[in-house]
């Protein structure tokens, strides 16, 4: 066993920390108040790499593993969960599926810009009457004279509908029980974008309800093999999973560091609050949760990095992370006392924040379905 970073792996640590620490933090509640896409963080990020950290330098990736994006969607989590979800959902929703089943031609169209940053992309599962039950999808798209003519709606999808958003990959229906995947260009005719979702947390993270009415696609832009979407969905949603989880990590970190912060300035009975057992022993108890969510998270990627099934791990760790960061910011706040319930503190944005771990990618439930299913159950 080797518990140690590569200097690789510290250099994006420190690398993408102090981006979060000097660029994101002085701006983070601006932008939550104000619902506001980072559009300016985001140019940064590109040039610093972030947007496309696992896709092959050939493609305008940074041509990092695993672990390295892990680390790196952590320490952005640790400062704003918007900023983290932005490059999240970009990366292991909107680019991956297009890196692993396009053709080169579509992976040479596509790739260039989104591994860049220069452009945007969402991935479009939930449907309003398949959240959980993904593989109901409803939305058909029918071949007709060349072109694929898409009907139905999408919904609570991330990154659709920026000014710099390229394009979806959506689940559509293309026979009786066959679900495949396409790519729906931004702009396509008969395609149609909300405007911004109103959200309990996420806030500067954009998030769209899409429909599509006899919208048409070219026949080219089928992704993978017709009919395999389903399998692919899952394969993509097993990796999401890691990045979500790193999120839960990094969320509770920055919430376990603000706590401890605030528990050593407060004074109340005349000495800090932190020299009261029961403020340390909430606060041994947080920094134990983090560490063994952390090594959960690794682990799932570092198994994918080794090309060794790593499913099981991702959703475990999903699991966890999520559970864990909900206990971890609750307990922060209350270190908080009044103070965390108001705006100005950060905690309170973590707080409202984190709720939403549990849910996306699959809910807690759903990710104790799939472990009993690795369990053989
Ligand atoms: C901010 C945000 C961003 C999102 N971004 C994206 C995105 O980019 N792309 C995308 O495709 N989707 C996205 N989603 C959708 C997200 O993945 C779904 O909300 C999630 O999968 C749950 O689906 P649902 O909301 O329809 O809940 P439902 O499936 O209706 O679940 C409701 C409740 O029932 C439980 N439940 C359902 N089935 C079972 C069962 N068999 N056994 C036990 N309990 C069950 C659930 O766990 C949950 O507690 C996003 C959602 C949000 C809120």
């Amino acid at each position: 066993m080797d518990f140690d970073f590569t200097e690789e792996h510290e250099l994006v640590r420190r690398t993408v920390r102090d981006f979060a620490v000097e660029r994101v933090a002085p701006v983070a509640e601006e932008l939550d108040r104000e619902g506001r896409f980072p559009y300016e963080l985001v140019a940064e990020m590109a040039e610093l790499g972030f947007m496309g950290m696992p896709i092959p330098e050939e493609y305008g990736g940074g041509g990092a593993d695993t672990l390295a994006y892990a680390v790196a969607i952590e320490e952005l989590t640790r400062i704003d969960s918007s900023v983290a979800i932005t490059v999240a959902a970009h990366t292991s929703l909107g680019t991956m599926p297009i890196f692993l089943y396009g053709t080169e031609e579509q992976k040479r169209e596509w790739l260039p810009d989104l591994a860049s940053g220069r452009k945007l992309a969402a991935f479009g599962l939930t449907e309003p009457q398949a959240g959980s039950d993904a593989g109901a999808t409803r939305t058909k798209a029918e071949r007709r004279d060349g072109r694929w003519v898409v009907d139905g709606s999408k919904i609570f999808i991330t990154n659709a509908g920026t000014d710099i958003t390229a394009c979806v990959t959506i689940t559509a229906r293309t026979g009786e029980d066959e679900i495949s995947n396409l790519v729906v260009p931004n702009g396509a005719p008969g395609y149609r974008i909300s405007k911004p979702m109103k959200k309990l947390g996420w806030r500067a993270s954009d998030t769209r309800e899409l429909s599509f009415e006899g919208c048409e696609v070219p026949e080219g832009n089928l992704l993978g093999e017709r009919g395999r979407g389903y399998q692919q969905f899952l394969e993509i949603l097993d990796g999401g999973r890691i990045s979500v989880a790193a999120m839960g990590v990094g969320l509770a970190q920055g919430a376990y560091d603000l706590a401890y912060g605030y528990a050593k300035e407060r004074e109340q009975f005349g000495k800090p609050i932190s020299a009261f057992q029961a403020i340390q022993f909430r606060l041994a108890d947080m920094a134990t949760e983090i560490e063994a969510g952390r090594a959960l998270v690794y682990k799932a990627a570092w198994l994918k990095d080794q090309g060794r099934p790593f499913a099981r791990e991702a959703a475990m760790a999903k699991l966890y992370t999520g559970e864990l960061s909900n206990r971890v910011a609750n307990w922060a706040l209350q270190i908080h006392g009044g103070y965390g319930y108001m705006d100005e503190y950060a905690v309170s944005r973590l707080y409202r924040d984190q709720k939403i771990l549990e849910i996306g990618e699959g809910t807690n439930e759903v990710q104790r379905m799939v472990i009993a299913r690795h369990l053989g159950l």
